[in-house]
């Protein structure tokens, strides 16, 4: 079997404990050392290790310094850190763990206890992996969730307020999905949305755009730095896209095969805007869509209410 063994980071500028970590965790594990804080915040920052070994003691920047680092950068604030120290006392261990640190051993240290707990701290944090990565991506089509979409909705929303910059929302959802259930089954249902699905993501283009599956046979797209008449374009593109998989539906009152209609909202996010509000605008715009007679775009320019 090729799997790939997890990588531990050893930062500790004392060679007979990383000598004794070595052996005691090189079976296992991949290991990587670092004799000085700023090798390890170097390391830490290039190999985004699974698990780092902390000393508290080092120089120039102290176990707590660089932890502190870690913590504040995306990139490495999701790896478990476990602080090893020689000098206990109460106030260092609370103040370790208060800094998001999962575990606190102290020097001398039993090889056996270490290779127990850091196993035990790899296995947490895969567990932890796991239900993020399940918690964010749609069963049915392998798009995003709609919590993942709140995320990144959010994020894209300070990036495009900091660079004044439009942020779109399209709200899509499937013209009379109710009578293709009730007549061809929940099965053919799930197809249907399963090549929607595909459909949709292969219209995506740029790498910051995402879409989302809401719910039920509504779905969402964010698409930062996008002007009305960008977002616009992508969404008649994506409505053509659904149109022309001709999915039969004899049960659609717009025509025989499957469509969508299409709501979209832009705005420059702007001081005392809520991201949230862009996404009512794209939902009325989407109703609009439906009472206009289906399997079309609407869309609206968001502008802040004067003062
Ligand atoms: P409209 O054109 O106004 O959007 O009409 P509609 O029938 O699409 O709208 P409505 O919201 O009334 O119906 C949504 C239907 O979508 C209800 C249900 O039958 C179906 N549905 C929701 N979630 C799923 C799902 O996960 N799988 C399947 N197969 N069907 C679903
Ligand atoms: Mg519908
Ligand atoms: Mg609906």
């Amino acid at each position: 079997m090729n799997e790939r063994k997890p990588k531990i980071l050893i930062a500790d500028d004392e060679q007979l404990f990383v000598q004794l970590m070595e052996a005691t965790l090189q079976d296992e594990y991949e290991l990587l050392f670092a004799f000085n804080s700023d090798e390890a915040l170097e390391k830490a920052n290039r190999e985004v290790p699974d698990l780092i070994l902390l000393d508290v003691v080092m120089a120039p920047k102290s176990g707590f310094d660089i932890c502190h680092a870690l913590k504040s950068e995306r990139r490495t604030r999701d790896i478990p850190i476990l602080f090893v120290t020689s000098s206990s006392t109460v106030t260092d261990e609370v103040k370790g763990l208060e800094m998001g640190a999962v575990d606190y051993i102290t020097k001398p240290v039993s090889p056996p206890i270490v290779k127990a707990r850091v196993r035990n701290h790899m296995e947490l944090k895969q567990y932890k992996d796991k239900l993020e990565r399940i918690a964010a991506e749609d069963v049915l089509t392998g798009l995003a969730t709609r919590r993942r979409f709140e995320d990144i909705l959010q994020s894209e929303w300070r990036r495009c307020r900091r660079q004044e910059t439009p942020l779109s929302i399209a709200m899509l959802d499937i013209d009379y999905f109710k009578p293709f259930n009730d007549n061809y089954g929940h099965g053919a249902g799930d197809d249907c949305l399963r090549k929607v699905g595909r459909a949709l993501s292969g219209e995506v283009k740029r790498a910051a755009d995402l879409i989302a599956r809401c719910g039920g046979e509504e779905f969402v797209c964010v698409m930062p730095d996008t002007d009305l008449d960008g977002a616009s374009a992508f969404s008649h593109t994506v409505r053509k896209a659904v149109a022309d998989l001709k999915v039969k539906h004899e049960y659609s009152d717009v025509t025989h095969h499957v469509t969508m209609s299409i709501g979209v909202a832009t705005c420059i996010p702007s001081e005392g805007m809520d991201p949230f509000e862009l996404v009512r605008r794209a939902d009325e715009k989407l109703y609009d869509a439906k009472k206009g007679g289906r399997n079309r775009v609407e869309s609206t320019n968001f502008e802040k209410k004067a003062e």
